[in-house]
Formats: C-alpha cells, structure tokens, sequence
C-alpha cells in the first residue's frame, strides 16, 4: 500500500476520530487497494446526511462502476457505523473534482508501506497547484471505456438457446472449467454476443485488474491498422495487439471479409497470442466455414478451439430478459405486459429491449403507468415497422423532416448546435438500425469516420443517461420512418 502524498477519505477540516465515512472508506481500500484507488480518483465525497449518502462521480461511467463494485461493500460498513438500516446514495457528476476521494498513486519509487493512511495523513487538502482534473484515471483500463458497464454476467440470461456460449464465456474468463482457445461465438444480430464479450472483459479486470485485455471490434482493428501503416506504426500497433495483450476480444470478425491485408495482420496476431495460450474470444454474425472472403487458414483458426452459438431465445428466457432489463433500469413492469412483450418481439433481444425501453420512456413522459392497454398500443407501432425497407436516405430525410432542415442543411459543414444535433441524431439512427460501418456512414454524411464515431457516441451516452428529449426526438423520428415505410 502507498503512502498518499495528500490523501483521501475526509470530509474537510476533520483531523482527528475518522467519521463514518472515512472508516467504511479505509476498511473497502484496504480491501483491494490498487483498484480502489483506480475508482475513487474519481469519486468525491459530499456528505453523509441523515439516511442519504451523497457522492460526486467524475463521470457516469466511474458512477456506475463505483456503484456496482464498491457501495454494496461502504454501505454495509456504514450501516452499523451510523445504526442507520437503508442508506440512499445520491449521485452527481462533476467534470472536475477538488477533493477525489482517492489521489493518483505517487510514483513507483516512493516508498510503501502496508498500513492504511490514519486520518492525520489524510487532511491535507491538494496543493492548490495540482490540476483537479485527475491524471491517474489514465490508469484506469483504457478499455473500460469501451465495455457497457451493464453488460456483464450477472446481467446475462442463460436458456436453453445460450447457454453454452454462455459457460463457455465465463471459462473463457478463467471463471474454472474447461478453457477453450478460441472461443468463437457464432449467431444472428441482438442475441448477445456483445454483451457475452463485455462481461469477459468485466470478469477478467475484475479478478485479475493488472490483466491487459482488449476489446476491439473487428472494425476497430481494421482501422487501427490501416491508420498505423498510414503513420509507419506499426511497432505501436503490434506492440498493442501482441505483447501488450493477455486477452484479445475481437467483436464481429466477418467485418474482415474480404479486406486481405488486415486479415493477414489479424492472422499473425492471432497466432502470437495463440501459441503464448492467450485467450482468444471472436464474434461473428456466421459460423466459421461460412464466413464469406475469409482466408481457409483463418477459419480454420477459428473452429479449432469452440465454436458455440447464440440462437433467438425462447418465449420464457425472452420474458426473463424483458425482466432483469426492467429490473437493472427500474422499470416498474407488470408480468403480463413482460409476458406480451416477449410474446411480440420474437426475432432479437435487442429488438425486444429497444420496445421496453421505448415504453418506458413513452410512459415516463406521458405520466401514463404501464399497463396492457398501453403496451399493447405501442406494441401496434412496433409491428408497423419494417426497418428493412429503411435507407439512409430514408433517415436522413425523416430526421429532416423532424427537425425541419434541408437534406444541404443535413450534409453541410454548419456546426450550429440544432443542426449538429440533427446530424448526429441520424447518424446514430442509420448506424442502429441499418448497421452502417462508421467509414460507410462517413461517405454518406461526407464526414471523417471518427466524426461520425463520436457523433454515435455521444447520442448513445445521451440515452445512457436517460435523456429524455433525446428518447423522444427518436422516438418521433422511428414513428415517422414507421408511416413512411407503409
Ligand atoms: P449482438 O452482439 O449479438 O448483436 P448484443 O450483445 O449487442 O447482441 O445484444 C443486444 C442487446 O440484447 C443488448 O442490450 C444485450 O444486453 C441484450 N441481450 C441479448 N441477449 C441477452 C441475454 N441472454 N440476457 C440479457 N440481455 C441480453
Ligand atoms: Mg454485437
């Protein structure tokens, strides 16, 4: 354990007994040290009033993380500290914080110690010249950034029509038995090969936090390559892909088909990692031997370890996925309207989430409850729809229409806020429903690629965080691309 330059754990101006707080706080550092110091950098302690605890996250991300890895464990120290049953934790964001609860960890040549920090070491508030902004997040995977902090195991539903990619990912993960290298995790769109791969990643950085994993789709990879041979680094790209990796994910690998030149960087990766017994975790929308304009050397990489697929899940494992998704977003469902949610939305479980979330959504903006009569109203606008008939043009000219703009106005450089908006609102609709690569969305919005990525992004954290304008500016669009489509 390191001895803190100016430490954490306080409320300001106390010197002496540790409150509550400080002691719950001591007792969750000292049980995972590196971690939690990784987590609470970004975390600030506001107040502990009455039965409400109050916290400020640096940003949601770090919020839910905290959340769901560390207050469990404050809670139940707090609660025999304060004699108080329920404590409620209330959260804020702050870009940038004064008092993060945990500093960066001074640099390796400090000295150590063992002990935890006693409140005396911890009042010191943070010289004033030290950036509030805090560098050490940086130590922070950088590939948590990228993992849907909800997609995890515990969030998994296994049935029938899952459950040996299921088992397979948690092996994967070094969760005990049998580990199969490659995974590979076969079947059609929405039916959970993401989620499978996030909650590896999740599980891995949980049991093993000095674990370098990657997560990358096989677009992603594609463009990091090609970007490295444009700058002549390739030494970083490699050095990234290969020896900096312990567990490689690679999403959606039929991505790869035809593009020759990454398949080849893809393959000698593949084998560097293979042959030192790194796990390798690939996702395709195909099995292996039907992967189109795939070299025979590298399908037949895939299938020599466990090819295990995902199918479109039964009527009673979708009803207890339309379950645990209103229980992780606090929806409050009745079962009957999750029994004809499930029994409507067949195809794809994210088909079948985007109808609940949209229920809600509506509900929480009408004032309306959900009930049968409602969801069986809005269900009729789900079956109108047929997002195959949909174009880009079709999103481009509905999200015109909805916020008035021209198609020049849509495409033009004018950064002004409302029009910004509109574009990034299609772009993430055309990506969402017509699963548009970032570089093909970027031609047809006459955009670089990452413009459109951080575009996709940010509308995605907008309906992260419950946006509900957001919500309804989509919701209005789909119904007019609905009644276009008739
Ligand atoms: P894919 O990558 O196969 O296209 P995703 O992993 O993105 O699909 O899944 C789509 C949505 O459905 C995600 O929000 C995911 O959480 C959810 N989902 C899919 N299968 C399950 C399951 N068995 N249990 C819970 N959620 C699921
Ligand atoms: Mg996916």
């Amino acid at each position: 354990m390191s001895e803190q330059p100016h430490l954490p754990l306080v409320s300001p101006g106390r010197v002496d007994a540790q409150t509550p707080w400080e002691q719950a706080v001591a007792r969750t550092r000292r049980r995972s040290p590196s971690t939690f110091e990784q987590w609470f950098s970004g975390v600030q302690f506001e107040s502990l009033e009455a039965d409400v605890l109050s916290l400020t996250a640096r940003d949601e991300f770090v919020r839910d993380w905290v959340q769901r890895h560390f207050i469990p464990d404050l809670l139940e120290s707090l609660q025999p500290a304060t004699g108080i049953d329920r404590i409620r934790v209330e959260w804020s964001l702050a870009r940038e914080l004064t008092r993060p609860v945990a500093e960066p960890t001074p640099e390796p040549s400090r000295v150590r110690n063992s002990e935890p920090p006693s409140a005396r070491q911890t009042v010191r508030p943070p010289p004033p010249s030290r950036p509030s902004v805090m560098p050490r997040i940086e130590r922070v995977p950088a590939v948590l950034a990228l993992l849907n902090p909800k997609y995890t195991f515990d969030n998994f539903v296994m049935g029938p029509s899952n459950e040996l990619a299921y088992a397979a990912a948690r092996a994967s993960a070094g969760g005990g038995g049998p580990r199969y290298n490659p995974l590979f995790i076969a079947g059609g769109t929405g039916l959970g090969k993401t989620h499978l791969m996030h909650a590896i990643a999740h599980r891995v950085l949980e049991e093993r936090p000095n674990s370098r994993v990657m997560y990358v789709s096989a677009e992603r990879f594609t463009i990091d390559f090609i970007e490295a041979l444009q700058h002549k680094a390739m030494d970083e790209f490699r050095n990234r892909y290969r020896t900096g990796c312990d567990v490689l994910l690679v999403d959606d690998i039929q991505f790869l088909a035809g593009r020759e030149q990454t398949q080849e960087e893809f393959f000698h990766t593949f084998n560097v990692l293979h042959d030192s017994d790194r796990q390798i975790v690939v996702t395709a929308d195909k099995y292996p031997h039907q992967l189109q304009r795939m070299p025979e050397r590298l399908v037949s990489r895939f299938a020599s370890g466990l090819v295990a697929d995902v199918q479109a899940p039964q009527l009673e494992t979708r009803v207890a996925i339309v379950r645990k998704k209103a229980e992780i977003e606090g929806i409050l469902l009745p079962d009957s309207v999750a029994v004809l949610l499930a029994q409507c939305v067949q195809s794809n479980v994210r088909e079948l989430e985007g109808t609940l979330i949209r229920l809600a959504a509506k509900s929480s903006l009408t004032g309306r409850a959900i009930d049968d009569e409602f969801a069986q109203s809005e269900l009729l606008v789900v079956g109108s729809r047929r997002p195959e008939l949909t174009s880009v043009e079709d999103i481009q000219q509905a999200v015109c229409g909805h916020f008035r703009l021209s198609n020049t106005d849509l495409l033009s450089k004018d950064r002004h806020k409302s029009v910004a908006f509109a574009r990034q609102v299609a772009m993430y609709l055309c990506r969402q429903r017509l699963k548009c690569s970032f570089p093909e969305l970027g031609r047809a919005f006459d955009r670089d690629h990452s413009t459109v990525i951080s575009a996709v992004r940010r509308v995605e954290a907008a309906l992260k965080s419950s946006d509900h304008q957001v919500a309804a500016h989509l919701e209005a669009i789909e119904k007019r691309l609905a009644s276009s489509n008739d």
